[in-house]
C-alpha cells in the first residue's frame, strides 16, 4: 500500500499516548502505524521507586502493551532499536531494519553518572523494571545474608542513596516503610540498618518550593533516613561511597544512584544535534533539519517561551507532547497548521512512603500528608483512564477496590 508510515520508538508515556492519539486522529486506510519497544509491556516509570523498594510488586507496575493498544490498527514490534539512519529514513532494531516516513522517538531517559568513577559499575539506579527489581532483591538478599553469616558486618545493612532530588527523595520515602518489615521479617533490629541520602546542595529537593521541600526531610528524618547534604559523591567502589572534600568512605551493602538523567543515548549514536544531551526540537516538537522526525519525552530539550529555560523531564510534559506530536502528524500528512507544544502545568507532588507526601497543585496550593496522597493517586489514575479508560484503573489504579 502507499499509506504513510509512522514509526513510534518506545512505549513510555509519550510513546504509549501517541500511539493512543494517532488510533483516534487518523482513520485505517490513513496511516500505518508501527509501535517498537524493548519489552512487550509497558511500565510506569513514576512508580519504579516503589518496585525498587518493594513496596508494590513488580506487576502492579507493568501493563502488557496489547491490552491498550488497538492491535488491529498498531503494529507491535517488540526490539531493541540500535540506531536511527534518518537521512535513509530507517531504524536498525536488533533483529531487523524498518523504514519510516514518519519517525516518533519517544526512547526516554538513562541514568547519568557524570563520570563519576565507579558509578556506572557498581551502583543501581532505577531506570527501568528489570533495574528496579534488582534493588528490591538486592537489599532482601543482603539482609537474608546477614542473618547467616557467623560475624556479619553491619554495613551489609546499610542502604546509600546518591542524590536527595524527587527520584531520590521519593525512594528513601518507600524504604522508611519496607526496611521496618524487613526488619521484622529477618528479625533485625531496625536500628542496625543505616539509609543515608547523600546530597550536593544544602537541601533536598533543590530548585523546589523550599516549604514543601523542608516538609520531606522532616518527615523522612523523623522516620529514620539521614540526609547528608552539602555533600557531593566523589567515587563509587564496590562496597563504599566516597564523599565530601575530606574523601571520607562510607561502607555501604547497597548503594543506589539517583543523581540524574539523560536523555537515551541512542539519540546522540544516531547523529542528532544535542543540546546538554537532549535534542532542541523546535516549537512543533520537530528535529532541526528532520521535518519527518518528531522528537518527544524525555530525550526531547523542549523550550519554555516564558521561562527561557527548557522543560524539565516528567511524565506529565511527555504525555502532553503526544497530543501536540499526533495533531502535527496528521497536519504533515494532510495539510493545516502545526500546533506549538504548550504546556499546561498541572502542578507537582511526591510520595514520600505510606500515607504521606506533598506537593503543589495547578492553582498554585500546597498540599501535605493524606491530601497530598489522595492527589497523587488522583493523577496516577488519571493517567490510566487516559491510557485504558475505567477498565485499566479498575485493575491497576492506586484505589482499586479489591
Ligand atoms: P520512558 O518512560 O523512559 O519510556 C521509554 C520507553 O522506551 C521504555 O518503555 C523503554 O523500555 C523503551 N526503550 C528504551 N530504550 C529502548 C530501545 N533501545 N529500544 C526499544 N525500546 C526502548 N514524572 C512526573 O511527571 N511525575 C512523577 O510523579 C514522576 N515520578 C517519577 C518517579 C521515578 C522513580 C522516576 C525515575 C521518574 C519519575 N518521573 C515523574 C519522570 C518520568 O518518569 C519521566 O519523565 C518519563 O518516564 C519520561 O517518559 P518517556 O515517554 O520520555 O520515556
Ligand atoms: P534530578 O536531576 O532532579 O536530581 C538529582 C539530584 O542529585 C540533585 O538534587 C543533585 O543535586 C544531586 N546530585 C547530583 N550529583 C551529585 C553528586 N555527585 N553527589 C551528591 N548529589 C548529587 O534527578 P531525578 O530526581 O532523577 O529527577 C529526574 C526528573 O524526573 C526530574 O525532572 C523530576 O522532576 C522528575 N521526577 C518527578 C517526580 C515527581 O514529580 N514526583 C519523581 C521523580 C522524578
Amino acid at each position: 500500500t502507499n499509506k504513510p508510515r509512522i514509526i513510534i520508538l518506545g512505549a513510555g508515556y509519550a510513546g504509549m499516548m501517541t500511539s493512543k492519539r494517532l488510533t483516534q486522529q487518523f482513520a485505517p486506510e490513513e496511516a500505518e502505524i508501527v509501535l517498537v519497544n524493548k519489552h512487550n509491556y509497558h511500565y510506569q516509570t513514576t512508580w519504579l521507586h516503589e518496585v525498587a523498594a518493594g513496596t508494590i510488586d513488580v506487576n502492579r507496575s507493568r501493563i502488557m502493551i496489547k491490552d491498550v493498544v488497538d492491535t488491529n490498527r498498531v503494529t507491535l514490534i517488540q526490539d531493541t532499536v540500535v540506531n536511527i539512519n534518518k537521512e535513509e529514513k530507517t531504524v536498525e532494531l536488533m533483529n531487523d531494519q524498518l523504514s519510516y516516513d514518519y519517525l516518533v522517538v519517544a526512547l526516554g531517559f538513562e541514568k547519568a553518572t557524570f563520570g563519576i568513577p565507579g558509578m556506572d559499575k557498581h551502583a543501581f539506579s532505577i531506570q527501568s523494571v528489570d533495574s528496579s527489581r534488582l534493588i528490591r532483591d538486592h537489599i532482601e538478599y543482603n539482609f537474608a545474608k546477614y542473618k547467616n553469616m557467623d560475624n556479619p558486618s553491619e554495613d551489609l545493612l546499610t542502604i546509600v542513596v546518591g542524590g536527595a532530588g524527587f527520584t531520590g527523595t521519593e525512594f528513601v520515602g518507600e524504604l522508611a516503610e519496607r526496611i521496618p518489615v524487613l526488619c521484622k521479617k529477618y528479625d533485625i533490629p531496625r536500628n542496625k540498618v543505616k539509609i543515608i541520602d547523600v546530597e550536593a546542595m544544602p537541601n533536598v529537593l533543590p530548585g523546589f518550593d523550599e516549604e514543601l521541600a523542608d516538609y520531606a526531610q522532616r518527615s523522612l528524618t523523623a522516620r529514620g533516613i539521614t540526609f547528608k547534604l552539602n555533600t557531593m559523591i566523589k567515587e563509587v567502589k564496590e562496597d563504599r561511597v566516597i564523599v565530601g572534600e575530606e574523601e571520607e568512605e562510607i561502607p555501604a551493602g547497597t548503594i543506589v544512584w539517583t543523581g540524574g538523567v539523560q536523555a537515551n543515548h541512542i539519540v546522540g549514536k544516531s547523529g542528532f544535534e544535542l543540546t546538554k544531551g537532549k535534542v532542541n526540537v523546535d516549537p512543533t516538537l520537530r528535529a532541526p533539519g528532520h521535518e519527518d522526525v518528531f522528537i518527544l519525552g524525555d530525550c526531547a530539550w523542549v523550550m519554555n517561551k516564558d521561562t527561557g529555560k527548557p522543560y524539565p523531564p516528567t511524565a506529565q510534559i511527555a504525555i502532553q507532547e503526544a497530543d501536540t506530536c499526533a495533531h502535527n502528524l496528521r497536519v504533515s500528512i494532510f495539510g493545516g497548521t502545526l500546533e506549538e507544544f504548550d504546556f499546561d502545568d498541572k502542578g507537582q507532588v511526591a510520595s514520600l512512603g505510606g500515607s504521606d507526601a506533598m506537593g503543589r497543585v495547578f492553582d498554585g496550593r500546597k498540599l501535605y500528608g493524606m491530601q497530598a496522597k489522595v492527589m497523587k493517586h488522583v493523577v496516577d489514575d488519571r493517567y490510566l483512564y487516559l491510557l485504558g479508560g475505567p477498565k485499566l484503573v479498575l485493575k491497576k489504579g492506586k484505589f482499586r477496590p479489591f
